[in-house]
């Protein structure tokens, strides 16, 4: 049972939580190169609030969580975050999404701490390119990451590519490569327009559509047949089987009316969108000793308020002034 359902009936199971805004990375569609004004450490929620917000949404219905950020694993000690989340009733599922960098040396710890899904970020598998992308030359480091988590059972291991026309888009095939020769899956992302300046026009978004039929000349792909639901990729497989390709398209192909989703941000707000102009506030009821039900008043009323989707490509569309990185993608 779940009180978070909306108005147009989308019953939200999905928690993703931005443990910081912090990031080693300078991501060319996330963030500018010289980085952000950080938030100080104790704006961020602590763990002891992160799990307590926690508590209170798997009281209403949330099953599944995914720490994000900025990059997570910039957080100091966050298996402790893990194995506290891990251990409130009601959840279910543990998930993060990283670029990667820190994940060598880390991943059984994470593991054994409860981290149960990873999806890791990577644009590129040529190191000059990574670099470009990412403003880091760091593609070494994310596959020595991505070895290591093969070695333990967090499963599935995803591999997010953000492609960006005049960028990485002569790269899709060597990326759709590595599901056939790895045990990832390998999901493409349209280029959205987060923050005040990314670089993003509609020119640079690659139409999922496109990087379908150009893997599909390459190699035949199938279409999986999957519940949306909690995952708003479109899956294929090849023809012979091997390997799984996903599709994610909010720019061509907006997947609004399955999201199942709400978002604190690295300063501790409730967001019931990506693109949402509006967040309700959860850290100063956390500070000034408010009551459980005073956050469950806010889930309730953030799901209430949420809007049927977002307005990309419609002149409509405003962007939301926070980054990727300070909303947690
Ligand atoms: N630092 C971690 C990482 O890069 O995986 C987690 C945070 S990052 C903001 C989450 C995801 O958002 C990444 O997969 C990243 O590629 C994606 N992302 C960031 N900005 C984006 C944009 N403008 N359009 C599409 N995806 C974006
Ligand atoms: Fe950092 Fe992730 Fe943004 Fe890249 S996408 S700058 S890795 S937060």
């Amino acid at each position: 049972m779940s009180d978070l359902i909306d108005t147009f009936g989308r019953v939200h199971t999905n928690l993703r939580i931005s443990v910081t805004d912090r990031c080693n990375f300078r991501c060319v569609y996330c963030m500018p190169e010289e980085g952000m004004n950080w938030l100080h450490r104790s704006e961020l929620l602590s763990y002891e609030e992160i799990a307590r917000v926690v508590q209170v949404a798997a009281s209403l219905g949330i099953r599944k969580l995914r720490l994000t950020g900025g990059e997570p694993m910039m957080r100091k000690d966050l298996p402790v975050l893990i194995e506290m989340l891990s251990k409130i009733d009601g959840i279910e599922e543990i998930a993060m999404t990283t670029n990667g960098f820190f994940l060598k040396g880390k991943a059984r710890t994470l593991y054994e701490a409860g981290l149960q899904r990873i999806n890791v970020s990577l644009d590129s598998m040529n190191s000059q390119k990574f670099k470009e992308m990412a403003r880091r030359d760091a593609l070494k480091e994310v596959l020595e990451g991505l070895e290591e988590v093969e070695k333990v059972p967090i499963r599935p291991i995803k591999l997010n590519c953000v492609v960006i026309r005049g960028y990485n888009d002569d790269e899709v095939i060597e990326l759709a490569k590595l599901a056939r020769e790895k045990p990832y899956v390998v999901r493409f992302l349209e280029f959205m327009p987060i923050g005040e300046e990314d670089g993003w026009s509609m020119e640079r978004v690659v139409p999922s559509r496109e990087i379908r039929e150009r893997i599909n000349e390459w190699k035949e792909l199938r279409p999986i047949e999957v519940e949306r639901g909690s995952t708003p990729s479109e899956m294929y497989t090849f023809a012979d089987g091997v390997g799984k390709i996903g599709f994610i398209s909010p720019v061509s192909e907006p997947f609004c009316a399955q999201c199942d989703r709400l978002r604190i941000t690295s300063d501790g707000k409730l967001r019931n969108c990506l693109f949402a102009m509006e967040e309700m506030d959860l850290k100063s009821i956390l500070r000034k000793g408010g009551k459980d039900e005073l956050i469950r008043d806010v889930f309730l009323a953030s799901v209430k308020a949420k809007k049927p989707g977002h307005l990309i490509g419609h002149k409509e569309f405003v962007r939301p002034e926070k980054t990727m990185s300070q909303i947690g993608g």
